[in-house]
C-alpha cells in the first residue's frame, strides 16, 4: 500500500512514513494510492464483533507491513483500553430511525480520542523500533490538542507542542491541555485564532531546515492515520443497523473535514451509504461551497461550537483531489488561489461533490434550540457540536432510512453553552471530576513563526 500527495509533487510513502510525516513536502496531504475494498460478505462478517476486532479488519489493509498482525492487535487494544464504555462507540436512539453515535467516551470526551489514542500507540511502537525521537507540533481549536496531549504524555520518544488560540477554547478543553504533569507535553497559547495556529504549523512544516533539525511530525487531522482510525466507527455503527443489507445515512458536525472524509472513505471501501451530510455552524464555508458558491474565505466568527470555527478546512483538499480526477497540479493551483482568498470549483468537480455530499448549517439560535428540544423530546443532553449535527440531520433526513448523527463531544466539555441553552449543567464523568482542582501549566506566545520555532528549539535542547 503506497500513499501519494494531493499535490502530486512529493515522493510516494509507505503507511509508516506517511504517519510519521503528516504533511507532504509539496504542501499536499497523503492519501492511499488505491482504496482497499470490503465486499458485502466482509461487511456482514463484522456483525457482532467487538469494536477492536472491527478496527483491526477495517484498518489492516491500509497499514501494509508497517506492523505485524500481533503488533497491530496490541496497538488497538492499548488505544481503546481507557475508554469509559465497553462498546467504545455506542449507538443511542434519539427518534424513530434517528440514532446518535456517541464518540465521546474516550479520555478527553471528544471523538478525537479515537484517532489520537491509536496514533500515540503506533508512534510508540514505530519510534522505539527505530530508536528515534520526533517533535510533534499540532494546532487545535480545543479537542485535538487535549486528545494529543493525553495520548502522548509520558511517551519516551516524543516531544509534543500544542498551539491553541488564546481565550478561544473552553475551560475544560484548556485544562485538559494544561494540567497533565508530564514534561514531554506543552501547551502554547497563541495570540490569534485557530486559522493562525494552523498556519503556524503549516509554516513550520514548510521550513525544511527547522523541520529536519527537530524531526517534525504532525498529528493534526491532515495525518492520514487519523482519518483511517475514524473510518472504523462508520462500519461498526452501520453494521449495527443492518449494513450491508440496509443502507444508512450519516450526519457529521464538520470543521476540518477529517471526520466526514473518513465517512467518504468508508463509502469508497464499499459501505452502502445513502446520504453523507456535512453539518456546519455559522462558519458555513463548506456548506456554501457544496451549494455551488465556491470556496471563499471570510472572517472566522466565534461560536458555541468552537471546534468547528474554521475557514481553511484542511481535509477538504483530499476530496477535491478526487473531485478533480486525482490531478495534483489542479489541486496545487486551487490551494494557491486559496492563499489569495478563495477559489471557484469547476463544474465537473461540483457535480462530484453534490453527488457525494448533502450539506446544511445551524445558526447559534438554532443550535441552542436543538439542545433544548432534544432534551425535552428524548432526555439526551447534546454538546453544541452534536446539536449542529442533529439540527441538520432532522432537516435533511429521509424517515425511511436510518440516520446516524455523530455525537462528537460530551456535553460536559462545553458546560457553559449547554447550561445556557438548556438550563441543565452537565457534570464531568466521575473519572475526571477533579479537573478543576488540578494546577495548570502553559506558555503565552506571539502569533509569529520565529518566536514559536525559537521556543521549541530551546525546549527540546533541555
Ligand atoms: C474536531 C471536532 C469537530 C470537527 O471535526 P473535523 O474532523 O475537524 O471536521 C466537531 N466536533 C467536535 C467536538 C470536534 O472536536
Amino acid at each position: 500500500m503506497s500513499y501519494i500527495s494531493t499535490r502530486g509533487m512529493a515522493p510516494e510513502l509507505t503507511f509508516e512514513q506517511a504517519m510519521l510525516t503528516g504533511l507532504a513536502r509539496d504542501g499536499g496531504l497523503y492519501v492511499p494510492g488505491e482504496i482497499p475494498q470490503m465486499s458485502a460478505d466482509d461487511i456482514a462478517a463484522l456483525s457482532g464483533l467487538p469494536y477492536e476486532e472491527t478496527a483491526f479488519r477495517i484498518m489492516r489493509p491500509f497499514v501494509g507491513d508497517t506492523f505485524t498482525d500481533d503488533e497491530f492487535e496490541d496497538i488497538i487494544a492499548r488505544a481503546y483500553a481507557d475508554f469509559g464504555h465497553v462498546a467504545r462507540a455506542p449507538l443511542k436512539q434519539l427518534d424513530s430511525n434517528h440514532f446518535l453515535l456517541e464518540l465521546f467516551h474516550g479520555p478527553t470526551l471528544a471523538f478525537k480520542d479515537f484517532a489520537m489514542q491509536l496514533i500515540g500507540q503506533m508512534f510508540q511502537v514505530s519510534l522505539a523500533r527505530a530508536g528515534e525521537r520526533v517533535t510533534i507540533v499540532g494546532a487545535t481549536s480545543g479537542d485535538t490538542g487535549s486528545a494529543a496531549i493525553e495520548a502522548f504524555k509520558g511517551l519516551e520518544n516524543v516531544d509534543v507542542f500544542i498551539l491553541f488560540p488564546h481565550g478561544r477554547v473552553s475551560e475544560v478543553q484548556r485544562r485538559q491541555m494544561t494540567t497533565p504533569v508530564e514534561g514531554n507535553v506543552r501547551a502554547l497559547a497563541v495570540d490569534g485564532d485557530f486559522d493562525d495556529c494552523q498556519a503556524l504549523v503549516k509554516d513550520m512544516f514548510n521550513d525544511f531546515e527547522f523541520r529536519d533539525r527537530v524531526r517534525l511530525a504532525g498529528v493534526n487531522s491532515i495525518n492520514w492515520a487519523r482519518v483511517l482510525a475514524q473510518v472504523v466507527y462508520y462500519f461498526s455503527s452501520a453494521v449495527s443497523l443492518g449494513a450491508p443489507y440496509r443502507k444508512v445515512s450519516f450526519t457529521v458536525p464538520t470543521g476540518n473535514f477529517g471526520d466526514i472524509f473518513a465517512g467518504y472513505i468508508a463509502g469508497r471501501m464499499g459501505l452502502p451509504i445513502e446520504q453523507l451530510v456535512v453539518a456546519t455552524n455559522q462558519n458555513d464555508i463548506l456548506h456554501r461551497c457544496i451549494q455551488g458558491q465556491g470556496y471563499h474565505k471570510g472572517p472566522t466568527v466565534p461560536s458555541i461550537s468552537p471546534s468547528m470555527d474554521i475557514q481553511v478546512s484542511s481535509n477538504f483538499e483530499r476530496v477535491l483531489f478526487d473531485a478533480y480526477g486525482r490531478d495534483g497540479r489542479a489541486v496545487a493551483q486551487l490551494m494557491d488561489e486559496l492563499k489569495q482568498g478563495g477559489f471557484d470549483v469547476s463544474q465537473g468537480a461540483l457535480e462530484m461533490l453534490q453527488e457525494t455530499f448533502t450539506s446544511g448549517r445551524a445558526s447559534e439560535d438554532e443550535t441552542r434550540a436543538t439542545i433544548r428540544a432534544t432534551l425535552e423530546a428524548s432526555g439526551e443532553l447534546l454538546c453544541p457540536h452534536s446539536a449542529v449535527g442533529v439540527k441538520v440531520a432532522n432537516e435533511k433526513r429521509d424517515p425511511a432510512v436510518p440516520m446516524i448523527t455523530l455525537a462528537t463531544a460530551h456535553p460536559a466539555k462545553f458546560p457553559d453553552a449547554v447550561e445556557a441553552a438548556s438550563g441543565v449543567f452537565p457534570p464531568l464523568p466521575p473519572r475526571m471530576a477533579d479537573l478543576y482542582e488540578r494546577s495548570e501549566r502553559l506558555t503565552r506566545i506571539a502569533n509569529d513563526l520565529g518566536s514559536v520555532e525559537a521556543f521549541i528549539t530551546e525546549q527540546i535542547a533541555n
